[in-house]
């Protein structure tokens, strides 16, 4: 499409150059034309008027001539009858001559052709009847017409035309002529008269064609013959015609000619035949300054077209090239536009630019999109228009700081065209031209993702937050130097520690060493092993299990470690005193059988180890059936509360007292030599012989225990040996009479 506008401009310019030439060249040529035809009408018109001029002078001179001859006719018979009379004549004839410049000379002839009176007197007596004006003259006497003779040359070598009047004598009959020859030097000055220019000639003709005289007097022309078939004097004559100006080859001189003739007449001089006059100029004379003109314009207009055409071409041959490497660089500039505009649609945010009078010149697709606006609807929309007048009013702080030179940066929550709302980070950046402000770049990111997914991980946080805040566990984190970066609530309520007294200090810095290494030594190993762990930890009167976690950061590295630690004091508690019930007779308070065989089992094998005697009594209430049956129940239970409290009185602590069921009761006494062990049953028995239990209405009660005594000596023997054995003793000692020791 560009190549065609691109050719249309060539051609169009070849045809502007062209029409403009054609039309300088036709006015040129028009009015060379014109002034070629003006020439021609001109000089026509000037010559016709000079032709004129000749036909009146000549005419004149003619009559004033005629009217000479006719005076002197008339006066001839007075001057025939004197004496003297022809000496009178002929000076009289001298006279006439004289004040005519067209006349050379006058004279008179006789019939028989003699010349009788002279202006001039050499002449008188000669004889001229063989001449044709006389014997013409003669031939046909008509005394009322002049005679107009052709030219004929003298005896002198002279070209002269005569004018005849005839005389007649009294009867009427040929009395003679009286002639005037005509001046060929006089008839030049009258020609001379007209000519005004030095081509130019002027000449007068016989009617019959002879040339009389012509001016300026060119050699051989006198008395040449112009009547030639097709000669401008011939088509004159033979047209009838007064006066014409005809163009034509001059019989006279062979020249292309413009020719004024005129035919003389003059109506009070009646010629037998005319005289034409004939004012000429050479043509090519008259039109040399034309052409001389004509040539230069010409020369000049070849230059001017042998010029502008080739000037055309090569502006043209330039311009081409100028063109393609145009159209490249338009063409690299467009891709490059191109490359840039989906480079800058490409950016995740908007870009725009508004000139200083707030227009838009540039915007990029997100900037449409946000606007929901096309790409014709943006360009060099006003500002106020796109925002709005809430928007623009708020930003106008911004537009005027920014237009002062100063780079803007703020945040601002929008109404986007779908309705929804949306956060931008916006920029507007000055756009210096010379020191001068030429608009403003604007660069929107959309943040409304940011936004919402900083709103998310507030509120996650927040969440996590209270989640470890408010857990019922005590939570706390600390970097990898051990310094506290986190603690909840329950830290500080377990702990006793406010967080100010935690928070970047270490264990070593909060609680006794002893502890601080505990809790030190197991981070490191957390830290180190980078694998969750869980440790029981004592702290105070608290006891927590804790799962440590390493803290990881972005790049998987170990950056400190976590704890979650539940307090598990009372389960501890209620472990022990489960433990205790389970290892305990409630009544006694003593150890039941099952943790007898336990501790008796852990003693033995001690004994073993140290080589250590160690003894065994098996110790029963004697008839206590009785007691139940006699006192009941509960008084049984007393009496058997007392055995354990009595054994827990006299025995030492590492001695171990069980009951093993019933009224029955084992003692371990580890390392006891027999001798030892029969004393301390000895002392049981007695002190439990003497006792008396007193009750509430003053009755006392008294009861007595059989016990069985063995002592290992090889300590080869288990508990359930030992316990057989001594059982054995016990049996001996109920059926010896009771109340006694059997070893
Ligand atoms: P001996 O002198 O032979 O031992 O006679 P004894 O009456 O003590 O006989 P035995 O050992 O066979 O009887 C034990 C009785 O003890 C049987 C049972 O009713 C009673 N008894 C067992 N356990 C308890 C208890 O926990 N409380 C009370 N009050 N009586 C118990
Ligand atoms: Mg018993
Ligand atoms: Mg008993």
């Amino acid at each position: 499409m560009k190549k065609i506008l691109g050719s249309n401009r060539y051609l169009s310019e070849w045809i502007l150059l062209l029409g403009g030439l054609s039309i300088v060249v036709g006015v040129i040529g028009f009015s060379f034309y014109r002034e070629y035809v003006n020439i021609g009408n001109r000089e026509r018109e000037r010559l016709a008027t000079q032709a004129r001029v000749l036909n009146k002078n000549l005419g004149q001179a003619l009559e004033v001539v005629d009217n000479a001859l006719i005076g002197i006719r008339h006066d001839l018979p007075g001057w025939h009858g004197t004496e003297g009379g022809v000496s009178q004549a002929s000076h009289r004839l001298r006279a006439f001559a004289d004040a005519m410049r067209v006349v050379r000379t006058m004279f008179v002839l006789d019939a028989d052709g003699n010349m009788i009176a002279a202006s001039r007197p050499e002449l008188i007596g000669q004889n001229v009847s063989y001449r044709p004006y006389f014997s013409e003259a003669r031939a046909h006497p008509n005394p009322d017409i002049l005679y107009v003779t052709p030219p004929l040359k003298t005896v002198l070598g002279a070209w002269v035309m005569n004018v005849v009047r005839v005389i007649q004598g009294p009867e009427g009959q040929f009395a003679g002529v009286i002639v005037a020859g005509l001046d060929p030097e006089g008839l030049r000055e009258q020609l001379g008269a007209v000519v005004y220019h030095k081509d130019m000639w002027a000449a007068i003709a016989h009617s019959d064609g002879l040339q009389v005289v012509m001016e300026p007097n060119r050699p051989g022309q006198d008395g040449l013959n112009l009547a030639q078939p097709g000669s401008i004097f011939s088509r004159h004559m033979a047209s009838g015609q007064v006066s014409q100006v005809l163009e034509g080859t001059s019989v006279a001189t062979g020249e292309n000619r413009l020719m004024a003739l005129h035919t003389i007449i003059n109506p009070s001089v009646p010629m037998d035949k005319p005289l034409v006059v004939a004012v000429g100029r050479n043509i090519e004379a008259l039109y040399v300054e034309w052409y001389a003109q004509l040539w230069l314009t010409g020369g000049l207009l070849i230059l001017l077209v042998g010029g502008s055409l080739p000037a055309l071409a090569y502006v043209q041959q330039r311009r081409r090239s100028a063109d393609v490497i145009k159209a490249q660089a338009d063409a690299a500039l467009a891709q490059s536009e191109c490359f840039m505009r989906s480079l800058i649609n490409i950016i995740p945010g908007m870009v725009g630019y508004w000139t200083k009078d707030l227009r838009s010149t540039f915007a990029n697709d997100a900037y449409l999109d946000w606007f929901g606006k096309t790409q014709e609807q943006m360009n060099g929309i006003h500002l106020h228009d796109l925002m709005g007048q809430e928007l623009f009013k708020e930003n106008d702080s911004y537009i005027c700081a920014v237009m002062a030179g100063k780079h803007q940066s703020f945040e601002r929550t929008l109404v986007k065209a779908d309705g929804s709302i949306g956060y931008t980070w916006t920029h507007y950046i000055p756009d210096f031209m010379n020191g001068q402000v030429q608009g403003f770049f604007v660069l929107v990111s959309d943040v409304t993702e940011l936004k919402k997914s900083e709103a998310a991980l507030r509120e996650s946080r927040r969440f996590l937050q209270d989640l470890i805040e408010h857990s019922g566990t005590l939570i706390f984190a600390k970097d990898k130097e051990g310094r506290y970066l986190l603690i909840n609530q329950m830290y500080e309520r377990l702990t006793g520690h406010h967080r100010d007294q935690v928070l970047g200090r270490t264990d070593f810095e909060i609680y006794s060493g002893e502890d601080a290494l505990i809790f030190t030594e197991n981070d490191k190993f957390v830290i180190e092993s980078m694998k969750t762990r869980r440790y029981e930890e004592l702290l105070g009167a608290h006891h927590f299990l804790t799962t440590k976690f390493p803290l990881l950061d972005a790049d998987g590295n170990v950056s400190g470690v976590c704890g979650i630690s539940a307090d598990i004091t009372e389960q501890k508690e209620l472990q022990k005193k489960m433990e205790w019930l389970a290892n305990t007779d409630a009544l006694t308070r003593l150890v039941n059988r099952r943790r007898f065989h336990e501790l008796a089992d852990l003693e033995i094998s001690r004994a073993r180890r140290f080589i250590h005697s160690l003894s065994v009594l098996m110790l029963d209430i004697d008839n206590f059936k009785s007691i139940n049956d006699t006192y009941g129940h509960d008084v049984g239970d007393k009496v058997i509360a007392y055995i354990g409290d009595m054994c827990r009185n006299e025995l030492r602590d590492i001695d171990i007292a069980g009951r093993l069921g019933g009224e029955e009761f084992a003692i371990l006494l580890p390392d006891t030599s027999p001798e030892t062990a029969l004393q301390v049953a000895e002392r049981l028995r007695h002190e439990i012989e003497n006792y008396e239990m007193e009750f509430s209405g003053g009755a006392v009660l008294k009861f007595t225990v059989s016990i069985g005594c063995v002592s290992s000596t090889d300590l080869s023997l288990d508990v359930e040996q030992l316990l057989k054995r001594a059982d054995q003793c016990l049996y001996e000692a109920k059926k010896s009479g009771r109340n006694r020791v059997v070893v």
